[in-house]
C-alpha cells in the first residue's frame, strides 16, 4: 500500500510540474452510456487531471439513440473539444464517426468496433478483430481441439472470430458449430450443444453477458472437467470465477493490463479510481473500457504535445467552437490525429500504445489466463503474433490451504417436510433436535458440515418464499432478515428469488414435467389375432405362398420322376400323370401352413428339397405366431388421453394444476406463451392448484388430474406409485440450490464443497438412496413394458432367407435332373439335344395339363424293322414305366378318369398297334 501511495504521489507531482501556467486546459469530450458512465467518467477525469485537460462528458440514456447521440456530438463540437472519446460502440459509433469526419475532430473508440479502417478520423484503442482471431487460432491449435462451438450474442459483431470459424476449411479435421445466444435464457442453446457432444466453446460475447452465460452453463452441467472454454472478452477475469475453480472446467481468457507490482501506473490509477467511485475494486477487477479511456487521454496528451512542439507554440492547442449546421471543420484536427497515430507511447495501462496508419493498435501484448484450483493464473502471453505458454506450477487445494471461515460456527438451516428432502423420523422413542429428521437434504447438509467442520440446527419452514406486493415470504424472508443462515430443500433457483437471496451452485438439475395416470387399457380388438404379424409380414407370406406354389408346379413338371404311371397294373401306359397340378401344389402349401399336411408327397429330389424347406419355414412362422398370439389376445392396449401440454390444454375432461406457492406456478405466471398463460389462469380460477406435492400426487391418482411438478419429484413418486408416470417432455430446465444471504461470505465454501461432492458422485449416491431405496423406493423399478410388440419382418426374415435358398437349391436340382433326362432322351430317340430341351421346356412352361404321353423311339425303317421295333417298344415301355410299378394312383378326379380311359383304351390294343399309335404322337400334345 505504501509503495502504491508513493507511486501515486510521484506520478501526479511529476505531471503537475509540467503545467507551468494557469491558462485553461484543452477540452476532451466524452460520450458514454449512463449505466457505464461512473467508471468511464472516473477514468477520463483521472486522465484529464494527470495530463492537463478539462473534460466535457455527455451521457446517453438509451442504447442506440441515434438522434440524441448526434445532438450530443454537435454539442461537444460547439464547446470546442479537441476530440471525442466514444464509449458507446455499435452502430451509433458510426454516427459519431460520420460527424467527427465532417467536423475533422479526432474520434477515439474504446471498444470493439468494425468501423472501416479507411475512416480517417478514428483511433481504436481496443485491439483489432484481426489480433483476436490470431490469438484464438493459436490457442485452439495448442489445445488440439477437433471440435468446438462458437457462442455469440445476437446483434454483436463476429469479427473477432470470423477467421476462427474457417479453421476447419483446410483440413476437414475440425468440426465447428456456431450458436447464437438470444433473450435472457441461454440454457437451451447450451443443452443443445451438450446433447450433440460439443464440450469445447469459444465464447464471444460482451462482458455484460458473461455472468449470465457462466451461470446457465453451470446450471446445465457444462462446468465440469470435460468442458473447455476460451473467452474472447478481456473482461472475463475481472469476474469472480471462484465457484468454478474446483469443478475441473478449463477456462482460458485474455487480459490486457500487466498486473505486476512493477506496473506503478496501474496501481496509481486504481487508487485514484477507487477514490472517485462508490464501490472499490482491485486492479484485477478493472474493466478494459475504463483502462482504455485513461490510455486514450494519454494518447491525446502525447498528440497535443507533439503538435505544440511542431508548431513551436507556447500555449496548448485548443479546439475551435464548431457548428454542425454550418459544416464547420477544425483546422488542426487532421494534424493532431496524425500525431496521435504516429507517436510511440510505451507506457499505457494496456501496455504500449502504438497505432498503424488506419488507427488500429499495433504490437499489442496480451496475457493468457487460465482458471485453476488456486485461482486465476497467467499461463502465457501473446506477443509479436506468437503465443508462448509458460504454465506455472499450480498448487493443489491443500497446499493452497485457505482459511475455512465456517469452521466451528453453528448455523440455522431451514428445511421443508417435502418428500424425500426431509421427513420426520419414525421412532418409538421421542427424538430431539436434528435427530428428528431424515432425508436427502438432511444427509446433504451433514456431508457439507463434515467437510467444512460446522454445526447446524434445523428449523421447519413450509413456504419456500416468493415476492408479493414487494414483500418476501417464507424461507427467503427469514434468510434476508437474518433469522436463518441457509435453506435446503427442493428450493428452485429462480430469477425472482435471486434478487432476494443468493444460491449455491446447483446440486440437482431438473425441469417441469407432467405427472399423470398410467394409460388406461383398451379391451383386445376383434381381429387381434391378425395383429401378431405386421401388415408387411402378412403380405410377404401371401406372396411367398404364391411364389412357392408356382415354383413347385414348374419343378414338378420338369422332374422326370414326378411323371408317374397312373395305372400301376398296366405295364406300358400311354400317358403319365404329374401330381403337381395347380390345385395339388396349393393344397400342399396350405396344408403345411395349417400344420395339417396333405396326401401329396413329392418323389423327385428337387420337389422334395423345396417341400422340406417349406415345412421348415412354416414351422418357424407358426411357432412364432403361436408364441406371440397369447400375448395379443390377453394384453390390453394403452390409451393415453394426451401426449403433450398442448393436447392437455385442449382436453375438455382433464383438470391440471401445480403447487400453489412454488416455482412451477411461477413458471406459468411469467410465461409469455398464451397457452401457458391461459393454463395459469384456469388453474387459479378453477381451484386446481394444491398446497403440497403429496396432494397433487393423490389427485393425479384418484381423479382425472394432471399434476405439473418438477422432474425430480415425478421421479420420486413414480418409483412408489406404479400407476403414475411422466407424460411428454420437460418444459424447462433449472436447478436446486442452497439458499443463503446475498453476498454471503460462506457461498464459496459451500460451492466448493458441493462441487467436490458432485465430482465424487456422492450427491448421486444420496439421491439414489432416497429416491430408489428408502421409504418405499424401488417398488415400481421393474416396470415392464406390458405392451407386446408386433412381429415385424426383421423378426422373421431368417425363415424367409432359408426358404429362398432352399427353393433355389431345389430348382437347381430339378433343372439338372431335367437336363439329364433330356440328354438321355435325345440319345435314345436320336434327336438333337436342343430339340428335346425345347420340347421339354415348352411343355413344362405351359403350366397346364398334368398328363403327358409316353414317348416312343422313332421307327428306323417301316418294313424291315417292324419285328425289331416290337422288341424295342416293349423294352422302351418297360424302361419308361419300370419305375412305375410301385407308383401310387393319384386322387385327382380328372387324372383318375383319364387313367381309366387310357387303361381301357390301351388294353384293347396289341403291342404293334400301340407302337404305331405312339409313333404318330412323337410330339407331345
Ligand atoms: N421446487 C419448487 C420451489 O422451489 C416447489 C415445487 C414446485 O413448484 O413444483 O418453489
Amino acid at each position: 500500500m505504501f509503495v502504491k501511495l508513493v507511486c501515486l504521489v510521484v506520478v501526479f507531482t511529476s505531471q503537475y510540474a509540467l503545467s507551468q501556467d494557469d491558462s485553461p486546459y484543452p477540452i476532451i469530450g466524452g460520450i458514454f452510456y449512463e449505466d457505464e458512465a461512473e467508471a468511464l467518467k472516473a477514468a477520463l477525469e483521472i486522465g484529464a487531471t494527470e495530463f492537463h485537460f478539462t473534460t466535457s462528458i455527455k451521457e446517453v440514456k438509451e442504447r442506440g439513440d441515434f438522434i440524441k447521440v448526434s445532438e450530443l456530438v454537435c454539442e461537444l463540437a460547439s464547446e470546442g473539444v479537441i476530440g471525442i472519446i466514444d464509449g458507446l460502440g455499435g452502430r451509433v459509433s458510426e454516427n459519431v464517426q460520420a460527424l467527427c469526419d465532417m467536423l475533422e475532430l479526432p474520434h477515439v473508440l474504446v471498444q470493439q468496433n468494425d468501423l472501416d479502417a479507411k475512416d480517417w478520423s478514428v483511433i481504436n484503442m481496443f485491439p483489432s478483430g484481426e489480433a483476436f482471431n490470431m490469438v484464438l487460432e493459436s490457442l485452439i491449435t495448442i489445445k488440439e481441439w477437433t471440435n468446438f462451438t462458437i457462442l455469440y450474442v445476437k446483434g454483436h459483431s463476429l469479427s473477432r472470430v470470423n477467421h476462427v470459424m474457417m479453421m476447419g476449411n483446410d483440413t476437414d479435421q475440425m468440426t465447428i458449430s456456431v450458436r447464437e445466444l438470444t433473450g435472457d435464457d441461454y440454457r437451451d442453446v447450451l443443452l443443445d450443444a451438450k446433447d450433440n457432444g460439443y464440450l469445447n466453446f469459444v465464447v464471444d460475447c460482451p462482458s455484460e453477458y458473461l455472468e449470465l452465460l457462466l451461470t446457465h452453463a453451470q446450471e446445465v452441467d457444462l462446468m465440469s472437467d470435460d468442458c473447455s472454454y476460451i473467452f474472447v472478452s478481456p473482461d472475463l477475469f475481472t469476474l469472480d470465477l471462484s465457484r468454478f475453480r474446483y469443478g475441473g472446467v478449463n477456462i482460458t481468457g485474455l487480459r490486457f493490463p500487466e498486473l505486476t507490482i512493477l506496473n506503478e501506473k496501474l496501481w496509481a490509477f486504481v487508487d485514484a479510481f477507487n477514490n472517485m467511485t462508490a464501490v472499490p475494486v482491485d486492479a484485477a477487477e478493472l474493466k478494459i473500457k475504463a483502462l482504455l479511456v485513461y490510455d486514450a487521454v494519454n494518447v491525446f496528451y502525447a498528440g497535443v504535445k507533439t503538435l505544440n512542439e511542431s508548431e513551436k507554440r507556447a500555449n496548448s492547442v485548443f479546439g475551435d467552437k464548431l457548428d454542425c449546421e454550418n459544416y464547420d471543420t477544425w483546422s488542426m484536427g487532421a494534424t493532431l490525429l496524425n500525431f496521435m497515430k504516429t507517436n510511440k507511447l510505451e507506457t499505457g495501462l494496456t501496455r504500449s500504445l502504438l497505432f498503424d496508419g488506419t488507427g488500429q493498435r499495433n504490437d499489442i501484448i496480451i496475457d493468457i489466463l487460465e482458471l485453476t484450483p488456486a485461482g486465476n493464473q497467467t499461463i502465457g502471453t501473446w506477443k509479436y503474433n506468437t503465443t508462448r505458454i509458460n504454465r506455472p506450477f499450480v498448487p493443489t487445494m491443500d497446499e493452497y490451504g485457505e482459511e475455512n471461515i465456517m469452521r466451528n460456527k453453528s448455523f440455522k438451516v431451514l428445511i421443508a417436510l417435502t418428500e424425500p428432502y426431509a421427513y420426520v423420523k419414525e421412532s418409538e422413542t421421542e427424538l430431539e433436535g436434528n435427530d428428528r429428521y431424515e432425508g436427502f437434504a438432511i444427509d446433504l447438509i451433514a456431508r457439507l458440515a463434515d467437510m467444512l467442520d460446522f454445526g447446524y440446527e434445523f428449523e421447519e419452514e413450509a413456504d419456500y418464499g416468493s415476492l408479493s406486493n414487494g414483500k418476501w415470504s417464507g424461507m427467503v424472508q427469514k434468510i434476508r432478515e437474518d433469522r436463518a443462515d441457509f435453506a435446503i430443500c427442493d428450493l428452485t433457483i429462480t430469477k425472482e428469488r435471486k434478487e432476494g437471496i443468493d444460491f449455491s451452485t446447483p446440486f440437482m438439475t431438473l425441469g417441469i414435467g407432467i405427472l399423470y395416470k398410467e394409460p388406461s387399457k383398451q379391451p383386445p380388438e376383434m381381429f387381434s389375432f391378425m395383429a401378431v404379424f405386421s401388415r408387411e409380414v402378412w403380405l410377404y407370406m401371401m406372396f411367398v405362398q404364391m411364389g412357392v406354389a408356382t415354383v413347385m408346379i414348374f419343378v414338378g413338371r420338369i422332374s422326370h420322376k414326378e411323371w408317374q404311371n397312373p395305372v400301376p397294373c398296366v405295364e406300358q401306359p400311354e400317358e403319365l400323370t404329374n401330381q403337381f397340378s395347380f390345385h395339388n401344389s396349393v393344397w400342399l402349401i396350405i396344408g403345411s401352413v395349417m400344420q395339417q399336411g396333405s396326401e401329396i408327397a413329392p418323389i423327385a429330389l428337387g420337389p422334395r428339397i423345396i417341400t422340406s424347406v417349406w415345412w421348415f419355414f412354416t414351422m418357424v412362422i407358426v411357432a412364432s405366431y403361436v408364441g406371440t398370439l397369447v400375448a395379443f389376445l390377453t394384453v390390453e392396449k394403452d390409451v393415453q388421453p394426451f401426449q403433450n401440454i398442448e393436447e392437455l390444454y385442449n382436453s375438455k375432461s382433464i383438470s391440471y394444476g401445480a403447487k400453489k406457492k412454488g416455482s412451477t406456478m411461477k413458471f406459468f405466471e411469467t410465461a409469455t406463451k398464451p397457452t401457458l398463460q391461459n393454463m395459469h389462469k384456469r388453474m387459479l380460477e378453477r381451484g386446481w392448484t394444491v398446497a403440497k406435492n403429496d396432494e397433487g400426487v393423490a389427485r393425479a391418482e384418484t381423479q382425472n388430474y394432471a399434476f405439473f411438478s418438477e422432474s425430480t419429484a415425478i421421479e420420486y413418486y413414480t418409483e412408489r406409485n406404479c400407476d403414475l408416470m411422466q407424460i411428454g417432455e420437460l418444459l424447462d430446465s433449472k436447478g436446486y440450490g442452497i439458499g443463503m444471504k446475498i453476498n454471503s461470505i460462506y457461498k464459496k465454501y459451500i460451492d466448493d464443497a458441493l462441487l467436490k461432492l458432485k465430482e465424487r458422485g456422492e450427491i448421486q449416491k444420496i439421491k439414489d438412496l432416497w429416491w430408489k431405496e428408502m421409504r418405499g423406493g424401488g417398488k415400481c423399478g421393474e416396470k415392464q413394458a406390458a405392451e407386446q410388440s408386433q412381429l415385424e419382418m426383421k423378426n422373421v426374415i431368417g425363415a424367409f432367407v432359408v426358404l429362398g435358398a432352399g427353393c433355389l437349391f431345389g430348382l437347381i436340382a430339378s433343372i439338372l435332373d431335367m437336363l439329364w433326362g433330356v440328354f438321355k432322351r435325345s440319345v435314345k430317340y436320336n434327336t438333337t439335344y436342343k430339340y428335346e430341351l425345347v420340347q421339354e421346356l415348352k411343355f413344362a412352361l405351359k403350366f397346364s395339363g398334368d398328363v403327358k404321353p409316353v414317348k416312343r423311339p422313332p421307327k428306323i425303317d417301316k418294313s424291315s424293322s417292324e419285328a425289331l421295333a416290337d422288341v424295342k417298344e416293349t423294352e422302351e415301355a418297360k424302361d419308361e414305366v419300370g419305375s412305375l410299378l410301385s407308383a401310387r394312383t393319384l386322387r385327382s378326379g380328372k387324372s383318375t378318369s383319364t387313367h381309366a380311359s387310357s387303361h381301357s383304351h390301351s388294353s384293347r390294343h396289341t403291342s404293334q398297334s400301340l407302337s404305331i399309335a405312339f409313333a404318330k404322337r412323337r410330339k407331345y400334345s
